[in-house]
């Protein structure tokens, strides 16, 4: 029987963190048939690829592209960069569970981005259902946010849980675990997630333990209090016996830069004793958020609306702009002090503004800074989203060269023209993953290519218990990605940020080739992927 495609005299990495090898890959159907030296060129196609690179499909550890897919299914500028795989509801954010009051809250987190979401679902497991059915290009692997469970439980409401409500939520968890989540993302920045003490989080991780559900955390702090915040979630994941995964790990502020080494020690020291503490990063010193988490915790409480009211009325602005003032020109923060030069308009319904930084827009509408943002929150129902120039390159790059720690993009996936809003967005969406490997594994030397692919492929499938993914092996399934190691670069700036990667010709996902010869697919290839615990 002839195989569908034979990918010949390719240099194969297989995930694991073994070096190059030259082998031919015979592929049938949607699963990886042979690997070998040479093989029969016996196949309905074959992919010469003499000058590539062949590896597993990438999966990104960190994805945010949940709000995106109803839209934009194709995910196209995640898949062109070799992702095959994402991992999504991220942060507290997921589109599920819902509650009738708690919808509007999904779509205006959706809307603060870019997107139009229609909830029309109230479980995880009948969300899945409508996410299986607009047929994303791009495996998906789901977490159940802690927001839209408090939400649904409590309303964002900032105070601990009743009992009741407590049992609500774990409830709301289990059925989301029965679905086939792999486990509860927490953002401890974004109520209403920001509002649950450790003891909440330690109460639902728990109940979740049994069925090896994985705690993925966006830390309580990631500037002044980063030390302290490492200290939570490694408690809450040994009290509770899961496994933890830090978001996006880096400290943000200057002043708080020499915290890192410090950091790392704390993660090393609770892997030392045992736990399963891993964390992922991506390859920038800029972040992205919602313009929203520039506002002090108090101010969230209620909801959007409330926030609004509060930005509105003149004693609680004044308020804001006291606390969070810092120096002439700063202002503080969860991300830290940052100037306002230090913080560019990412996605706003008034397009014009996009890409500017704060301090361009202030003195171009002769305003203060502070009021510039509040204003603009107002104007646009909160729905803006920034990127902060907040970090510094030698911690990136000593957070990438972690032994324990993946690439994850923190990002979502965009298709150039059509679909959701995508405005000046931070670059990570289209670059991340060709970033570490033509910039820091080639051209800086941080790691070996073999390593910087482990933590794209063998790493996050592992610590995710993904049942024949992120290694080329036969009998996997047949996630690949086809680069050229000489001419592989992410394209997208901070400047110019809508530009697809070079270098990765190839992308085939469950066998179908979604990337050809360069041409996008936009093939329905993706699986909705369910954890081993799913009823
Ligand atoms: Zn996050």
């Amino acid at each position: 029987m002839a195989w569908s495609l034979l990918i010949k005299n390719g240099t194969v990495i297989d995930g694991s963190g073994a070096a190059a090898e030259k082998a031919d890959v015979a592929i049938a159907g949607d699963a990886i048939a042979a690997v070998a030296r040479e093989l029969p060129e016996n196949a309905e196609r074959i992919i010469d690829a003499a000058a590539l690179i062949v590896t597993p499909g990438f999966v990104d550890i960190h994805s945010h592209s949940d709000f995106f897919y109803a839209q934009c299914p194709s995910a196209e500028s995640k898949i062109r960069q070799g992702v095959t795989t994402e991992v999504v509801g991220m942060c507290s954010f997921s589109p599920a569970p819902c509650v009738p009051e708690s919808r509007h809250q999904v779509e205006a987190q959706a809307h603060s981005l870019g997107a139009t979401l229609k909830v029309r679902w109230s479980t995880f497991q009948e969300y899945l259902t409508a996410l299986e059915q607009t047929r994303p290009c791009v495996n998906v692997v789901h977490f159940v946010g802690h927001g839209p469970i408090r939400y649904a439980a409590m309303g964002a409401q900032n105070r601990a849980p009743t009992a009741a409500e407590l049992e609500t939520m774990k409830s709301l968890l289990a059925e989301a675990m029965g679905a086939g989540a792999f486990g509860l993302s927490s953002g401890l920045i974004y109520p209403p997630s920001a509002f649950a003490r450790t003891e909440e989080l330690i109460a639902l991780c728990s109940s979740m333990s049994q069925r090896g559900g994985q705690y993925f955390t966006h830390m309580r702090g990631e500037a002044d209090t980063l030390l302290e915040s490492i200290d939570e979630a490694v408690e809450i994941s040994e009290k509770a016996g899961v496994a933890l995964q830090i978001a996006h790990l880096k400290s943000q502020g200057r002043d708080n830069w020499p915290l890192f080494d410090r950091a790392l020690e704390l993660i090393e020291t609770a892997r030392r004793r045992g736990l399963p503490a891993s964390a992922d990063v991506y390859p920038y010193a800029a972040s992205s958020t919602f313009m929203t988490a520039m506002l002090p915790e108090w101010v969230h409480d209620g909801g959007i609306a409330k926030l609004l009211q509060r930005i509105c009325d003149p004693a609680a602005r004044a308020r804001i702009i006291t606390e969070s003032s810092r120096s002439a020109d700063g202002w503080g923060t969860t991300h830290g002090a940052i100037g306002w030069d230090e913080i560019m308009i990412a996605t706003c319904p008034d397009a014009a503004v996009e890409g500017m930084s704060l301090a361009a827009l202030a003195s171009r509408e002769r305003k203060p800074p502070a009021a510039t943002m509040l204003d603009l929150l107002v104007a646009h129902d909160a729905a803006v989203s920034v990127v902060l120039f907040t970090q510094a390159e030698h911690n990136v790059q000593m957070a990438l060269k972690q032994a324990y720690v993946m690439i994850g993009s923190d990002s979502l996936g965009l298709s150039g023209g059509t679909g959701p809003h995508a405005g000046h967005p931070h670059p990570r969406m289209y670059g991340t993953f060709p970033r570490v490997l033509a910039k820091y594994a080639r051209d800086v030397g941080l790691f070996s290519v073999e390593a910087a692919i482990a933590k794209m492929t063998g790493m996050p499938a592992a610590k995710l218990g993904l049942r024949s993914r992120g290694l080329l092996r036969e009998g996997y399934f047949a996630d690949l990605a086809l680069f050229d190691p000489q001419t592989i670069n992410d394209q997208a700036t901070f400047a110019d940020p809508h530009r697809y990667p070079s270098g990765i010709p190839y992308v085939i996902i469950n066998g179908k080739v979604v990337v050809d010869a360069g041409q996008f697919n936009s093939h329905p290839a993706g699986r909705i992927l369910r954890h081993a615990s799913a009823a």
